[in-house]
């Protein structure tokens, strides 16, 4: 189902994830939030309700979480930043890009950026699409 235009803005608030629509099997709103944050009411990472009201006003009293889950997943997020940045130190050399432009790119990108103008050095090339292959890796793996 489409969100209704009262609540369709929360898909756009960035400490929320997703927000499912369950009306129609009786089954009410769920807004499921992104790590880092909770309900205040629940403590949970997710926000049930019925009515657009309700679920207006819990959104409202969203608080930060740093749970043990949390702290986890933000440790790792400030590892895959680190091993973006070192990889864009690799491939920065190798493109017409500024690493304002990489900062952006997706994992094709940057695997389409490693085998960019290395030709002349079979070394660079090998070593810019390991370091691709290894952040894809380090994002596949769990929690
Ligand atoms: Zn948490």
């Amino acid at each position: 189902m489409s969100l209704p235009k009262s609540i369709a803005h929360l898909v756009n608030d960035p400490r929320i994830q997703s927000v499912d629509d369950e009306r129609d099997t009786g089954d009410g709103y769920w807004v499921y939030l992104e790590p880092g944050y909770q309900d205040s009411e629940s403590d949970l990472h997710l926000i049930h309700e019925w009515r657009v009201k309700d679920l207006l006003r819990k959104v409202q009293g969203i608080k930060p979480c740093d749970c043990q889950d949390c702290q986890a997943w933000n440790t790792r997020q400030a590892y895959l930043e680190d091993k973006r940045r070192e990889l864009v130190q690799e491939l920065l050399p190798h493109s017409s890009l500024d690493e304002r432009d990489l900062a952006k790119c997706s994992l094709e990108d940057l695997y389409q950026l490693s085998a960019v103008d290395t030709t002349w050095c079979e070394d660079a090339e090998e070593t810019s699409y390991a370091l691709v292959a290894e952040y894809e890796a380090l994002g596949h793996l769990p929690g």
